[in-house]
């Protein structure tokens, strides 16, 4: 019998996972936790009442994987650990011929560099095994995606221009840390910018193009040009794009703070000899700064992500924002986390909700902007990240 869900990663959006499954264990039935380090889990069995199984597992490992899939017979896998795990965790899914979802694209830990390329070519496999893979369903990549198929579904003929505005306005009280895993959030903001216009991909230097956005319940705020995974997929998929951006919001004691230590080389990620020990800095750098777990009690403030799409309706010009705000404490007193691994964790639940419940199926590698955006928007306004439309 393939029944529940097994969940893989107990970290700061792993735990977030668990929380709001195991809300919704009517659904799910069976839920099943496994992680490198099972105390992480015992953990945070102890915090939801025992209502879960948990098992260490090394995703790294394709073999430990299937042999844990054999055992738990899930439904469907959801990949809640690092992007480096995809290809293992999407192959031992099709060896065991279980659905699979996750938050973020493929990266290799020697090359900081995703894309989509290798995850989409599981798709006629997991086509012929007549299973389905759900990627990229965090809140961007994820929210921002359904957020672009709703504007499509329901407000344009066609969508001309978007813009995804992610802001972070938390504030920890520390003067340097990341909010979720450090060695991913620094790669990815220290790498070179992109956007795509009229078909091509423009590339920037890392954060040189600034635009200030006046986000609702925030305020305006310096908001960088980044490449992020998203666009990858909403270029192929929203009809008649001329230009996607996507900017997020960092403030200047972290600014100055990442180029300071990508100045000294902290942020390298090839080996360095040390008094005869090889290290790789990013990950010492990691090693000291605050765990991002640790920072849930601190944070205070918002997040705002969304998108603010331009476009043609019955031949007229229009633009519309949409938008969720969620609270560092309200999502902490409710999970554990902050709303990082919040904005993230809840919608990959509500994924393996819609898979699990049949509305979302199909055989293959699927982006989330494919999927029918309707019963998504429903399960966020249910779930705790609540949106809101402005017509600009
Ligand atoms: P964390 O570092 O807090 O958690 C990752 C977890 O995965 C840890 O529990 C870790 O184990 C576990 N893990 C790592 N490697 C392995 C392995 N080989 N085998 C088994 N378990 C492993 O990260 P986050 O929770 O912050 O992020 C989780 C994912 O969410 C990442 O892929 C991140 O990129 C993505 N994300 C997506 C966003 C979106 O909006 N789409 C936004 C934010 C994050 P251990 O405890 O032993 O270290």
């Amino acid at each position: 019998m393939n029944e529940g869900i097994l969940i893989i990663g107990a970290g700061g959006v792993g735990r977030v996972v668990v929380h709001k499954a195991v809300q919704n264990i009517d659904t799910f039935k069976k839920i099943t936790l496994a992680s490198r380090t099972l105390s992480k889990c015992e953990q945070l069995k102890k915090e939801v009442g025992g209502k879960i199984d948990i098992a260490r597992v090394d995703a790294d490992s394709v073999d430990e994987i299937v042999s844990l899939i054999k055992k738990v017979k899930p439904f469907m896998v959801l990949n809640i650990a690092l992007p480096y795990q995809d290809l293992s965790i999407m192959e031992a899914c099709l060896r065991t011929g279980v659905h699979y979802l996750d938050t973020a694209n493929y990266e290799h830990p020697d090359t900081a560099k995703f894309e989509y390329k290798l995850q989409w070519a599981y798709d006629e496999k997991y086509k012929q095994k007549g299973i389905m893979g759900l990627l990229g369903c965090g809140f961007d990549p994820g929210v921002t995606n359904i957020f672009c198929a709703y504007a499509q579904k329901h407000y344009f003929d066609e969508i001309h221009y978007i813009d995804i505005l992610d802001c972070n306005a938390g504030d920890h009280g520390y003067p340097f840390a990341t909010n979720f895993n450090p060695e991913i959030n620094l790669r990815e903001v220290s790498a070179k910018g992109r956007y795509w216009e009229n078909g091509k991909w423009i590339e920037t230097e890392p954060l040189e193009i600034k635009q200030v956005w006046n986000y609702p319940e925030i305020g305006p705020k310096d908001s960088y040009l980044m490449y992020h995974e998203e666009m990858e997929s909403l270029v192929k998929h929203i009809k008649g794009l001329k230009r996607i951006r996507f900017f997020m919001t960092f403030g200047e004691s972290y600014l100055t703070h990442m180029r300071c230590l990508e100045n000294v080389g902290m942020l390298r990620i090839d080996e360095v000899e040390v008094d005869g020990c090889k290290v790789i800095p990013l990950h010492v750098l990691k090693a000291l700064l605050p765990d991002p777990a640790s920072l849930g009690p601190r944070t205070i403030g918002k997040t705002n992500i969304g998108i603010v799409a331009e476009g043609l309706k019955d031949g007229k010009k229009r633009k519309i924002y949409i938008y969720n705000v969620c609270d560092h404490q309200e999502a902490y007193k409710e999970t554990k986390a902050q709303a990082v691994s919040y904005t993230t964790g809840v919608p990959a639940m509500i994924g393996a909700k819609l898979m699990s419940e049949g509305i979302y199926k199909g055989k293959g590698v699927y982006n989330v902007e494919q999927m029918d955006p309707d019963p998504f928007m429903d399960e966020l306004n249910k779930q705790g990240l609540p949106w809101h439309i402005k017509e600009l």
